[in-house]
């Protein structure tokens, strides 16, 4: 079966500092795999990397069969891709209304608009209460929501997320992680970045382990949860 998206061998960096050597993975539709990994190891440059944004150094990356490694970011998210970065980037000063509207950019018409942000409010019931409120003055949780409910609008096939519990307390982590639940339930597949390696693995179909930056153990997630290796270096607390 083809997969969604087939990463082999990248190679990726900044100028000539090289930082992803040798990166080889897949995410098949309809299922969350997660990357985790200490500070550093490379995960934002990963996604960086398939999102276009940085020269790729070898290898190729194919997006439902069709090799997309020198396609530009524009290109990839027409072809399905979404990328919500560490910053969110949400319009601060404008209402949650107003930046899911902006997300739902893919629909032409006021009524067609208006139906897909709907989907976002029963998707994120959370948003709908919040509505009216400047994204600025939302708490880091319904920040991130709001940024998971704009991605969900711009209906990507794969949505790769940074981080999307940094800054998080433990509680609102579960439950941002459960509403990226939400978003594969929707058909969306997730590529999703995390430093919390337990809430990760916990959410996600299948995971790898990024160090230094070469991919160093991968498996089904809920086997990484109980791999002794795994348990010592990155679940310690979490
Ligand atoms: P974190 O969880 O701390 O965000 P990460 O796993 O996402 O870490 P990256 O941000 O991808 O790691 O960084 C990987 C390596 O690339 C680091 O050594 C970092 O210093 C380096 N790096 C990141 N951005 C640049 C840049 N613009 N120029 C040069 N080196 C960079």
């Amino acid at each position: 079966m083809r997969s969604l998206l087939e990463v082999n061998n990248l190679e990726a960096g900044y100028g000539r500092v090289s930082v992803l050597k040798d990166i080889s993975l897949k995410v098949e539709a309809g299922t969350i795999v997660t990357v985790i990994g200490p500070n550093g190891a490379g995960k934002t440059t990963l996604l960086n990397a398939l999102a276009g944004l940085l020269d790729v150094g070898g290898g190729t990356v194919s997006l439902e069969g069709s090799d997309i490694t020198r396609h530009d970011t524009e290109d990839r998210i027409y072809q399905g891709m979404g990328l919500v970065t560490e910053q969110r980037n949400l319009f601060s000063t404008m209402t949650v209304q107003d930046n899911l509207w902006l997300g739902a950019f893919s629909r032409r018409g006021r009524a067609g608009r208006d139906e897909l942000v709907e989907e976002a409010y029963r998707l994120f019931p959370r948003l709908r209460e919040r509505k009216l409120q400047t994204a600025g003055t939302l708490s880091g949780g319904e920040r991130q929501m709001l940024a998971l409910g704009r991605a969900f609008l711009a209906r990507p096939r794969l949505l790769m997320l940074d981080e999307p519990s940094l800054g998080l307390a433990p509680l609102v982590v579960r439950d941002t992680l459960e509403t990226v639940g939400r978003l594969r339930d929707q058909g969306i597949s997730v590529l999703l970045v995390e430093q919390n390696a337990r809430a990760a693995l916990k959410v996600a179909d299948y995971g790898y382990v990024l160090e230094n930056g070469a991919i160093s153990l991968q498996g089904p997630a809920s086997d990484l949860l109980t791999n002794p290796a795994v348990a010592a270096s990155y679940l310690g607390g979490s």
